[in-house]
């Protein structure tokens, strides 16, 4: 018999599960089909366990910086076997708890691989399921490029299965998962060469976290090798990986090769055309401002629209459907300007609204830029200082601020509040007269002249 929903999410990840539980906080009958682990991406693959081979490798720089602090200490050896089987229980924990959580919320949580019959029934683990509202937020998947050997290589889904630190490694790509996995490997004992196919690395970032971050990145002794494209991988006899460069040059001897060159949609699978939704020609589904899709009743939510890829944008998309759909809320919807994000390289990015190079685009002469650049007191102390950059970027007048971004230690935890009074509409003259936290890094931000 077919089972009937007001609501079926398609995917249990970051905005699957939110648009299912807000909707069943609002009362609806709900269910989620997953065909992978509980908790999707950010919980398996993403942010989650990313974020503890960060604090990994901040422990390490912290260790090293230890003995400017006078203790006597020596890094020691790194078990990465040990945090990895730690890590993964942790993981493990997040994904039971999703499935209790689910449980208790009388979300009935449906095991397989969903595809579209029409436009309000699909089919998942043999069964017709259907609904009066389809979510599609089956995220996206990481890519590989079409030469040979490729899949000699891994991605950043194979990372998280390492179960050794690899020696010697490549990566190839320029965007946040290449820089964070460079300066994780990197901290944690691996010889790291990052392979750009252009000149810059983070190429949509300001110039300012561009320039530091790769000025700080080669200061960490990583490789990186601007403007080049790897043709071919092949393994050598004693089971290397060498990697044949477009130019013909050849380069042997890597334990690993890790392609973070970019994530597709998980579109393909899913007969959407049997449900009339559009897709764009990169594959992702298009939505207009209310998470709608070309089909009246189907909304497409997270990754798979193919922009503002990060979890709390999801989640909050999420929410803010299931009030409209459910909680009387028929203007709610998510505004897509103003999302912070943070980049977990070492140094640490963060980063919300325009990049002066935007503003100026948009405002011409009405920019104006407040800049600075500091060595921490932390680094007062220690052999390896690592310096902060802060832009502040206002328009008009009165100085309406549109961009701020911040490279540098503590950058991770300092931006959230500073998003808040933006979207607030803050000028410089707010941000002067907010009085600062000393001793800080933070307090650079208010006192920029
Ligand atoms: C290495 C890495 C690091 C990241 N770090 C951060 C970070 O620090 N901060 C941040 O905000 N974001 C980060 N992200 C991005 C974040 O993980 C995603 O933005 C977020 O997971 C998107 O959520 P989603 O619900 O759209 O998709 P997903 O979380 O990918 O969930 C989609 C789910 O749908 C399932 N699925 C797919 N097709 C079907 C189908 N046909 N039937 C049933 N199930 C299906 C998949 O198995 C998956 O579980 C990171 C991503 C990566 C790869």
């Amino acid at each position: 018999m077919k089972k009937h929903y007001d609501l079926i999410a398609i995917g249990a990840g970051s905005g699957g599960l939110s648009i299912a539980e807000h909707a069943a906080q609002h009362g609806a009958s709900c269910a989620v089909v997953e065909s992978g682990r509980l908790g999707g991406t950010c919980v398996n693959v993403g942010c989650v366990p990313k974020k503890v081979m960060w604090n990994a490798a901040m422990l390490a720089h912290a260790l090293r910086d230890a003995p400017d602090y006078a203790f006597e200490v020596s890094r020691g050896d790194f078990d990465w076997a040990t945090l990895k089987r730690k890590r993964d229980a942790y993981v493990g924990n997040i994904n039971d708890w999703y499935e209790t959580y689910l449980k208790d919320s009388d979300i009935d949580l449906i095991r397989g691989h969903a595809r579209f019959l029409d436009a309000h029934t699909l089919r998942a683990d043999g069964q017709a399921l259907s609904a009066e509202h389809i979510v599609i937020a089956p995220g996206t998947r990481p890519i590989l490029p079409d030469i040979p050997g490729a899949r000699l290589g891994i991605t950043s889904d194979g990372f998280f299965e390492l179960r050794e630190v690899p020696r010697r490694v490549a990566i190839a790509g320029s965007g946040y998962i290449a820089v964070e996995l460079a300066g994780v490997l990197n901290a944690l004992g691996a010889e790291v060469s990052l392979f750009l196919r252009n000149q810059h690395l983070l190429r949509e970032f300001d110039a300012m976290l561009r320039e530091g971050l790769m000025e700080a990145m080669l200061d960490d002794g990583i490789n990186i090798l601007p403007m080049t494209r790897i043709a071919a991988v092949s393994r050598e006899n004693d089971d290397k990986l060498r990697l044949e460069l477009d130019n013909g040059q050849l380069l042997a001897d890597y334990d690993q090769l890790i392609w973070a060159i970019g994530r597709e949609p998980n579109a393909d699978r899913l007969d959407l055309a049997k449900a009339g939704v559009e897709t764009d020609s990169r594959g992702f589904v298009p939505v207009d401002g209310w998470q709608n899709t070309s089909v009246p009743g189907i909304y497409a939510l997270g990754d798979i629209i193919g922009k503002a890829q990060l979890t709390p944008v999801a989640i909050a998309a999420a929410r803010r459907l299931g009030d409209r759909l459910f909680g009387n809320q028929p203007e709610r919807r998510l505004d897509y300007d103003l999302i912070p994000s943070v980049v977990f390289s070492h140094p640490p990015i963060a980063t919300v609204g325009l990049s002066e190079d935007e503003a100026r685009a948009r405002h011409g002469d009405a920019v104006r830029i407040y800049q600075s650049r500091f060595t921490p007191m932390y680094h007062a102390f220690t052999r390896h200082p690592v310096k902060v950059s802060m832009k502040l970027v206002t328009v008009g007048a009165r100085e309406k601020v549109v961009g701020c971004h911040v490279i540098g230690m503590g950058a991770d935890e300092m931006l959230q509040g500073f998003a808040v009074a933006m979207r607030m509409g803050a000028t410089k003259r707010d941000f002067d007269d907010t009085i600062a936290i000393h001793p800080t890094g933070a307090e650079e931000l208010v006192t920029m002249r």
